[in-house]
């Protein structure tokens, strides 16, 4: 299968997307977010600074970046396809990825852009909460998308919390942030031919459907 690279606003649910896509097809998603909120809980000096970086809403360093998504491409899962979300955050990064691609041989596969208004957003953001064990996601806010129990998980039973940068103060940072820095990225997967939008101010399944005609173009 093609690799799949979402991008889109914070609480958009390229995370939700991603998941729904692992489940059916089987294919690992990388997330650089969750993989830098398991580094915060580590008891060191790296995982201090992540910790502070994520509940800022600012971004982390490249050089910690970039290891990790090297690390994780560089596993034999990859081979036969991933779903990347989170990463590239920049243009900066989207051209070291392009790099890193080509070393290991990989194609970009398809970049879907999810595309949603602000109002939606802020409204998400602080009903969003999530499984500290599986990393499903959840809204409160969403009677669609609502855990049976609250704060527990419907998939696995563990319990839901509330992420450090899921408040309107970080969420305007970070919204900034993906205005400035994200969104020029678009132009890049543009000119490579490689980028489908979706409407993201749908329902889940709705918006899976679309994400489905465009992997199975
Ligand atoms: P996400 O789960 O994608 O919303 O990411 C949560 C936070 O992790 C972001 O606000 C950043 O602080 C950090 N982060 C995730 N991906 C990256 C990246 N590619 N570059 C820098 N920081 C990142």
């Amino acid at each position: 299968m093609e690799n799949i690279m979402f991008i889109a606003p914070p609480a958009a649910g390229k995370g939700t997307q991603a998941e729904l896509l692992t489940e059916k097809y089987h294919i690992p998603h990388i997330s650089t977010g969750d993989i830098l909120r398991d580094i915060a809980k580590e008891d060191s000096e790296v995982g201090q600074y992540v910790f502070e970086t994520l509940a800022s809403g600012n971004l982390v360093k490249d050089e910690i970046t970039y290891k990790l998504i090297q690390e994780r491409l560089n596993k034999s899962d990859c081979k036969n396809g991933y779903i990347i979300d989170g990463f590239p955050r920049t243009l900066e990064q989207a051209i070291e990825y392009d790099k890193i691609l080509k070393n290991l041989n990989y194609k970009v596969g398809k970049v879907i852009l999810i595309d949603i208004d602000e109002k939606i957003l802020e409204k998400r953001i602080t009903g969003r909460r999530v499984c500290e064990n599986c990393n499903s996601i959840f809204n409160i806010n969403d009677p669609e998308n609502s855990p049976e129990i609250e704060s527990v998980c419907d998939n696995c039973g563990g319990k839901l919390y509330q992420r450090k940068d899921d408040n309107l103060e970080a969420f305007q940072r970070r919204y900034s942030t993906y205005l400035e820095k994200t969104k020029p990225i678009i132009d890049h997967y543009k000119n490579q031919n490689v980028l489908y939008t979706v409407d993201g101010n749908n329902s889940v399944e709705k918006v899976f459907e679309q994400v489905e005609k465009i992997i199975n173009k």
